[in-house]
């Protein structure tokens, strides 16, 4: 049992920003950033694959409303998704969970390191993907 399933059932507080039959959202314990937004289903899965058509259905639906509410309380106008799957991902609770990280003006956020590499292998790979869906 991870630890957001203890806050899913209420033996360990949080602060509480939206609930729903299928999905919680609550201010992460150590924020990179004010208004640092944790939304997880309620169904406990580790990893996206993991989860259930439905219960990814309803983090989508109200992800838009939650980004609109940590925007209007933080005065924020950018912000990242970020969303880690296994250890090597950074992933360290393992239940689904979606950050919503506002980057403020005075730099606080989430740090990215982008090196985009060239698009090698491309049909073979596209066609591979495919084939697995
Ligand atoms: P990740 O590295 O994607 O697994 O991130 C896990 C996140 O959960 C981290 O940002 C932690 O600060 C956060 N976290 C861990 N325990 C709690 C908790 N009890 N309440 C709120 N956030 C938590």
């Amino acid at each position: 049992m991870t630890i957001f399933s203890k806050i899913i059932d209420g033996e360990i507080p949080c602060h509480r920003v939206y609930e729903d039959e299928h999905v919680l959202a609550f201010l992460d314990i150590g924020p990179l950033s004010r208004g640092h937004t944790l939304l997880i289903p309620k169904m406990p899965a580790a990893t996206m694959a993991e989860l259930s058509d439905d219960a990814a259905a309803a983090m989508g639906r109200v992800l838009p409303r939650l980004c609109r509410a940590v925007m209007a309380a933080t005065g924020c106008t950018a912000y990242n998704l970020l969303q880690n799957n296994g250890a090597a991902a950074h992933q360290e609770v393992m239940h689904v969970h979606v950050h919503i990280i506002p980057k403020h003006d005075d730099g606080t956020g989430l740090d990215l390191t982008w090196r985009p590499d060239t698009l090698d292998d491309a049909q073979s790979l596209a066609t591979a993907i495919a084939n697995a869906m």
